[in-house]
């Protein structure tokens, strides 16, 4: 009845072990630093406590034997045979067109991620290697890929083509894809029980604001237009990527930097809030910084609010209404600030925020709208794990 989850980046894992009886948390972990010298894993079970282990994990393979030893050890298991574990649950980034769903991987899904990795080459080969070494570890066990452009193919062609020659999407499949579509469905379905309607009547515009961020308009539980494009870097202005910028501006880039390269590095890893304050990339530092007076601080939390207001009234025009605005991951489920000046652009469209409740409401679900707000406002904490989990445990079957 324990669903293991895997989040593989190129040299890092996260994983998280649920007893799907209760969907609880039984363990979780990181392995940082894989192949590269200095690899650290930090794994905690429930209840128990933290095992740190530092030692050199030369590959993923390497990576998740540790874990699965970690989890039947026993001081630092919570399982007593890897047989308790029914299924494998992988957060693959890309799945191109071909999925909008989850989907159990068999050799013809493997090819499919790797077909699509040159539109996430950071990411899919990552998401490939778990795949792998779980299979190599654990053969009988069914995998299963739970992909992040998933939930945002319902876009109409209209929302998802750039205005460049068709061609390019016939041939390439440029278009936009967005990102953060596991943490965008579980939000909007979580809000639809809140607000006690079905999510399939509903208008919501769900706002995932963490180091990375993307804002996604939800109508009738379909996403119909997200703020992220063919790479993760449109949108509102992130940690360290810059949103959305004219195309112009990546060419003077280009041609003033010596090449694409550099100009993905800098767009991608010193812009956004990081480039625009010169301080962090975090925004608590930047908060701290502009409470101390320094403008460019200022300067980078109203880029950030006003582009996420302009989401918000856009996708309300996209849907012709909205009936809630949902905040999410670390920005959005924490910054009272960034919501409160976000929605205070917002009153014209009948938003109305209960200054209180924003300011109190940290990390915690709720409503931070009036009650005769015309236009709901809810904090809604995000949980890809364990959405990742549940996709697993229905789409293996194995209870
Ligand atoms: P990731 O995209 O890496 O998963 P998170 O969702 O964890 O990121 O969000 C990280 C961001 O959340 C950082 O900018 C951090 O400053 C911000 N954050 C976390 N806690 C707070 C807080 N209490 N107040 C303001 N911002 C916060």
């Amino acid at each position: 009845m324990s669903v293991l989850v895997l989040n593989c980046g190129s040299s890092s894992l996260k994983y998280q072990l649920f007893d799907m009886r209760d969907e609880s948390v039984k363990a979780k972990g990181l392995v940082e630093r894989i192949g590269i010298k200095g690899s650290r894993l930090k794994h905690t079970s429930f209840p128990g406590g933290d095992t740190v282990r530092d030692g050199d994990i030369s590959d993923h393979t390497e990576a998740i034997k540790i874990v699965l030893s970690l989890l039947t050890d026993k001081k630092t298991g919570v399982i007593s045979s890897l047989g308790e574990i029914s299924a494998v649950g992988h957060r693959v980034v890309h799945g191109g067109e071909k999925y909008s769903k989850s989907v159990l991987v068999d050799d013809s899904v493997k090819r499919s991620i790797e077909d699509c990795a040159y539109l996430a080459p950071l990411h899919n080969p990552a998401n490939l290697a778990g795949i792998d070494a779980m299979q190599g570890s654990l053969p009988d066990i069914p995998n299963v890929a739970v992909f992040d452009t998933a939930f945002h193919q319902t876009m109409p062609p209209e929302a998802f083509l750039y205005g460049v020659p068709y061609r390019y999407y016939e041939q390439d499949k440029v278009r936009r894809y967005s990102f953060h579509g596991t943490s965008h469905a579980f939000v909007s379905r979580r809000a639809a029980e809140i607000l006690g309607h079905p999510a399939e009547s509903l208008k919501l515009v769900t706002c995932h604001l963490g180091n990375g961020s993307s804002i996604t308009a939800v109508e009738n539980g379909r996403s119909v237009d997200a703020s992220m494009g063919l790479g993760t870097s449109p949108g509102v202005i992130m940690g360290t990527r810059c949103g959305d910028i004219d195309s112009d501006v990546a060419l003077f880039l280009v041609e003033k930097e010596g090449g694409a390269a550099r100009t993905n590095a800098i767009l991608n890893k010193e812009s956004g809030i990081l480039g625009i304050s010169g301080i962090s990339s975090d925004l608590r530092d930047v908060v701290a910084a502009a409470g101390e007076g320094n403008e460019r601080a200022s300067l980078a939390i109203n880029m950030l609010t006003r582009s996420v207001a302009k989401y918000i009234a856009a996708y309300a025009s996209v849907m012709g209404g909205v009936d809630a605005v949902v905040f999410t991951a670390g920005i959005g489920e924490n910054s009272d600030i960034v919501r409160g000046l976000s929605l205070k652009k917002l009153e014209f469209m009948g938003i109305k925020i209960d200054s209180e409740k924003n300011e109190a409401l940290h990390g915690k679900e709720g409503f931070i709208s009036t009650p005769d707000s015309k236009v709901k406002v809810l904090v809604v904490p995000t949980n890809e794990e364990l959405m990742i989990a549940r996709d697993t445990f229905e789409l293996s079957g194995r209870g």
